[in-house]
């Protein structure tokens, strides 16, 4: 059996194992997300040298959600550089929930941009006048970085919009101490329409595997993001990926990483591999389940975490050589 093969049958057994877990619910509190079919699970990997690996409803689209996180990142850096964008977001797990209303006490920024605070506070240094023109520079970096046509999904957007009261109350708080601009309306529909974004699983395997590239799309062979700040996005999504769960993340898994309440989560393979699992079930602390447990099992049998001993190049990569 070649080595693709193989991988093509972890994959497999992966998604059979946790293919009836049905621990979780999907997020209500936007209510448009509670249409998720709470049965729907793919897992997606690319590799940076062109292989694709997928299983079960990797086509089925969905909201990306906190996942736009890193990459508006990655824009602010490539628009702002990084002094200018980290007198406005710093990179310090909050150990706290993603939608928490705080601000980091010594410096009265918000704590990273991987959480709620922090990702608007990206989202009004990247956005644009008028409003459609930000959006819109966000939506096309994300279909270079997919390599296909996306779009938002305008009901989720009304969604969010109409009930995203506690998102207004953490701009209104940053606005006070001076992190964010008195357009706080545009800073939000900026914010609310990256989370909108529709998405497949294979978009955000895609999305990762572009990141593991240092930026460049490896399958368009299109530069989507500057490389000297992939390095930068990396080692926050490895530090603060995961809210509060992060640091059992780092230590279980082992992979940069980010989630979202729509059921994504893409893990990083740093030169070698992107992952996204899409299952809609989250936990109590908004992180998919079966993505959780998909990526742990693929890292443990693939050797992926970062500190594995036998990565000397992934154990992974080694057998596609
Ligand atoms: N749009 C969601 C919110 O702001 C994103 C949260 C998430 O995916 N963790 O609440």
């Amino acid at each position: 059996m070649s080595h693709t093969a193989e991988i093509q049958g972890i994959v497999e057994q992966v998604y059979k194992k946790y293919r009836n877990h049905d621990e979780g619910e999907v997020a209500t509190y936007i209510p448009e997300l509670a249409k998720a079919n709470p049965d729907h699970f793919g897992i997606c990997m690319f590799t940076v040298d062109g292989h694709m690996f997928r299983c079960g409803d990797w086509d089925q689209e969905f909201t990306i959600q906190s996942i736009c996180k890193p990459f508006a990142f990655q824009m602010a850096l490539e628009e702002h550089g990084r002094d200018h964008t980290l007198a406005h977001v710093g990179v310090e797990p909050s150990g706290d929930a993603f939608n928490s209303i705080e601000l980091d006490p010594r410096t009265l920024r918000p704590f990273n941009p991987m959480i709620n605070a922090g990702a608007i506070a990206v989202a009004s240094l990247i956005k644009k006048s008028p409003v459609e023109a930000g959006i819109q520079a966000f939506v096309e970096k994300m279909k270079l970085a997919a390599g296909r046509n996306l779009t938002i999904d305008e009901d989720v957007l009304a969604s969010e919009s109409l009930t995203g009261n506690r998102n207004r109350a953490i701009a209104y708080l940053m606005l006070n101490f001076g992190i964010i601009d008195d357009a706080v309306d545009h800073s939000l529909q900026q914010y609310f329409a990256q989370c909108s974004l529709r998405v497949n699983c294979s978009d955000l395997a895609m999305m990762a595997a572009t990141l593991a590239n240092m930026g460049t799309n490896p399958f368009t062979n299109t530069r989507v993001f500057d490389f000297q700040y992939v390095k930068d996005v990396l080692t926050v999504m490895f530090t603060c990926g995961l809210y509060d769960h992060a640091g059992e993340w780092a230590y279980r898994v082992g992979l940069p990483a980010k989630s979202g309440v729509g059921g994504g989560i893409i893990a990083v393979v740093n030169r070698q591999v992107g992952i996204a699992v899409y299952s809609p079930r989250l936990d109590a602390k908004g992180n998919s389940v079966r993505g959780i447990l998909a990526c742990k099992e693929l890292a443990a049998q693939l050797g992926l975490h970062a500190f594995e001993f036998s990565n000397v190049g992934s154990s992974f990569m080694q057998s596609l050589l």
